[in-house]
């Protein structure tokens, strides 16, 4: 096989807890993972060496160097099976960068997914989950798709059943946010409020909205602990989250550690309205419907 192609999915995060900060600097996380339809496509082609190039209107924001995290997957794999490989990966890159959708995390899975293909190596879906939880504790959802919980981490994934598909806007902002320093600010808000923060817990009626396909439901109990974080940083967001709101969307959410603002909607017709009304009144500049749950890292 010379060529291999994989199509893998953006997430939101439909609940996002975020625990006490523990000694080792994470925190223990409950993280409910959606993946929606805005999607990286990665291409493996044959190659003495592993390199990346990176397509798309955001590629100018992703490194092509050893930081890139397709890279870093290809390397990762290549040494799980003990022998040196080569692969050119070309990214089709659709996911904004560091914009709280887990683009990275995408291409790292579309990697792996890739290359086992390309080098026929044959690894079994268990091995490939193992190897990206090493890489960071997105990639394993990239990998799954679908709804699935994430805790300690976020890297303990378990596979949610939803009763039906979700329609979504998404505003996309000029520029991404760092994760590290959302979570930064959260903790240095928690630490000046002095509260006392609790362990984190599965919303149990967030379960029963997924379950069952409620629309409405899910969009009252979608919650994200990372959100005034992202506001305090990005002030102007809290402006497009209300303009959602206005416009009928039945939840408004900062999409992980943001910058993304993910509106939900209540069908297929009602996004695209939503997403016309948001960039016509200016409240985004960019706003993207798609729909979840949407399979993982997948051979296109
Ligand atoms: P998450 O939602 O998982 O916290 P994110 O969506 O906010 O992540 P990413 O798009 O994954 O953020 O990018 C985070 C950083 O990772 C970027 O600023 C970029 O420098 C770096 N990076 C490395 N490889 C990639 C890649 N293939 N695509 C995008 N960013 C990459």
């Amino acid at each position: 096989m010379s060529s291999v192609t994989v199509r893998v999915p953006a997430k939101v995060n439909v609940q996002l807890s975020v625990g006490p900060l523990r000694e080792d600097g994470y925190h223990d996380l409950v993280n409910v993972f959606h993946a929606v339809s805005i999607f990286d496509e990665v291409v493996a082609k044959e190659s003495e060496s592993i390199t990346v190039v990176v397509n798309g209107k955001w590629s100018d924001q992703v490194p092509t160097d050893d930081n890139n995290l397709a890279i870093r997957a290809a390397r990762a794999l290549a040494k799980h099976a003990g022998r040196t490989y080569g692969a050119e990966l070309i990214i089709q890159k659709d996911i904004p960068v560091a914009g709280g959708m887990a683009g990275g995390s995408a291409d790292a899975a579309g990697a792996l997914v890739a290359c086992n293909e390309l080098w026929g190596l044959g690894l079994p879906f268990e091995d490939l989950m193992e190897i990206a939880g090493d890489l960071g504790s997105d990639v394993p959802f990239s990998l799954l798709g679908g709804t699935a919980v994430g805790t300690g981490r976020g890297e303990q994934l378990s596979e949610l059943p939803t009763g039906g598909t979700f329609h979504w806007v998404f505003a996309l902002a000029n520029g991404g946010l760092s994760t590290a320093s959302v979570y930064a600010e959260c903790d240095r808000l928690r630490a000046a409020s002095g509260a006392q923060v609790p362990w984190p817990q599965l919303d149990d009626d967030l379960m029963e909205a997924l379950g069952t396909g409620d629309a409405y439901s899910l969009g009252a109990h979608l919650s994200n602990d990372l959100q005034q974080a992202a506001l305090n940083l990005r002030p102007e967001l809290g402006p497009t989250l209300e303009a959602g709101r206005q416009h009928g969307a039945l939840g408004a959410i900062v999409s992980g550690s943001g910058p993304t603002c993910a509106f939900l909607a209540i069908d297929a017709l009602h996004a695209s309205d939503l997403a016309l009304s948001l960039t016509s009144t200016g409240a985004a500049h960019t706003a993207v419907a798609a729909h979840g749950p949407v399979r993982g890292a997948t051979l296109a």
